[in-house]
């Protein structure tokens, strides 16, 4: 399946432009595709959130060449930990044992940063936001396929589904597909003006609910919550309200985050999870990146990592000028069970964060506060397989320079 545009580059239509879509639209663009994003909402602002970059999605941007504009904008990890709600540590970070063993730093950002460097990173006119779009047909080899608009169709050599958790276009890809699952929990999430008192970050862990709160890097300070809720409440008093009734009386600097919100937008969402793993990540013409591919609970922090991992990765098998059947099969080759082994981890995680039994939560401390104890090293085990990630290039100039090599090889 070779691109089949009349005139110009082979055109690439990307459907969604959260974190996924845009990612991808840059590398896209570097890798000579003509580019158009379709963003249904009026304007790309999203408020009230920070996000937490570990190092493999970082190597994933340094590809397209923005990782070093997002460290420079984002705070980095700091000296933090694991607490339980009266304070007590059980676990403690170690940034610098940490970014040895990943091969660099967390960081966390204002998503609005990563979603605005990311846009600016675009050729102008790229990015069409107000335009809802659907999978009229996703192409074969003989043809393109067809994005429909109210503004009319597009042929497209190349679609990708970016469009989220509740993606139309995995459910025109995958009609039998289950879709998702509902995780159990509901979370929260603010960013609130600095309170002024220096804190450590921490993660707290409750019987069947849990805390976070971060620093931005502008002062700003980002918390996040989950708890235990049947799917689709409201609070009857707003989240707000809510918010101190479930942690109001645990550790500092909780309550000085709580009061700290007060008349600042609360976000409000049900975890939702990938019930099972899609046959594939393509069909056609069209790849599915992101959380329309492989929802997960946020317990690791990997549904952004992931999406941009997956951006890069696609790019890399997307030859705009030949063999795009087999480079999509690359894709889902490569990505799917990456992304479903962190699906399934994520939900792990989700069940050891949300136990609610006592029995069960001082066993789970004593074997948190253990592994502590057996230092850094041990600690970070876990999650190193993720944030070890290699990107299939280390930059987009290695790749030209590796293709130019290739070619003089080849030329008698
Ligand atoms: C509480 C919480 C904390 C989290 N923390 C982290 C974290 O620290 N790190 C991390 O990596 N991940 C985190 N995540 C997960 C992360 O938010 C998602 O995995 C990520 O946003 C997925 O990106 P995406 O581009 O696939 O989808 P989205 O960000 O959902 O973007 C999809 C876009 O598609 C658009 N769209 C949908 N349908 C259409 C259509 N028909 N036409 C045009 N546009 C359309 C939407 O408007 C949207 O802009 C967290 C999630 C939660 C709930």
């Amino acid at each position: 399946m070779d691109g089949c545009s009349g005139n110009g580059a082979p055109r690439a239509v990307v459907v969604g432009g959260g974190i996924g879509g845009l990612t991808a639209a840059v590398a896209l663009v570097r890798r000579g595709w003509r580019v158009t994003v379709l963003e249904r909402a009026a304007e790309l602002k999203p408020v009230g959130s920070g996000i937490g970059l570990a190092p493999n999605a970082q190597r994933a941007l340094d590809v397209i060449g923005l990782g070093d504009a997002i460290r420079a904008l984002a705070a980095w990890q700091g000296e933090g930990g694991l607490r339980t709600p009266s304070g007590r540590w059980l676990s403690r970070t170690d940034p610098q044992a940490a970014a040895k063993a990943f091969g660099g730093p967390m960081v966390l950002l204002h998503r609005a940063t990563l979603i605005d460097t990311l846009a600016a990173a675009l050729p102008e006119g790229a990015l069409r936001t107000g335009e809802s779009a659907e999978l009229a047909d996703p192409g074969a080899a003989d043809r393109p396929a067809v994005v429909r608009t109210a503004d009319g169709d597009i042929e497209a050599d190349l679609v990708v589904g970016a469009d989220g958790i509740n993606s139309a276009l995995r459910k025109a890809l995958f009609p039998a597909h289950p879709g998702t699952a509902y995780s159990g929990f509901t979370t929260w999430r603010v960013v609130v003006p600095g309170h002024g008192r220096p804190f450590a970050p921490h993660e707290t862990w409750g019987p069947g609910r849990i805390w976070g709160t971060q620093p931005l890097k502008d002062g700003r300070v980002y918390a996040y919550a989950a708890a235990r809720a049947p799917q689709g409440g409201q609070a009857p008093d707003g989240e707000l309200a809510e918010l101190h009734k479930l942690f109001g009386a645990w550790h500092d600097p909780i309550p000085a985050v709580l009061e700290a919100a007060e008349g600042v937008p609360v976000l409000r969402n049900d975890v939702h999870r990938i019930a099972e793993a899609l046959p594939a990540y393509h069909r056609g013409r069209v790849a599915l990146i992101g959380d329309a591919a492989h929802a997960m609970a946020p317990t690791l922090g990997q549904g952004g990592n992931q999406a941009i991992e997956d951006a890069i990765v696609l790019a890399h098998h997307a030859d705009p000028y030949g063999g795009l059947a087999t480079g999509l099969a690359h894709y889902s080759a490569e990505r799917l069970p990456r992304t479903m082994g962190i699906v399934r981890k994520a939900e792990r995680t989700a069940r050891l964060n949300m136990l609610r039994n006592p029995a069960g939560i001082a066993v789970r401390n004593a074997l948190i506060s253990a592994v502590s104890a057996l230092g850094p090293a041990v600690a970070l085990r876990s999650f190193a397989d993720i944030a070890t990630w290699q990107p299939p290039v280390r930059t987009y100039a290695d790749q030209a320079r590796k293709q130019d090599t290739a070619r003089r090889q080849e030329t008698p």
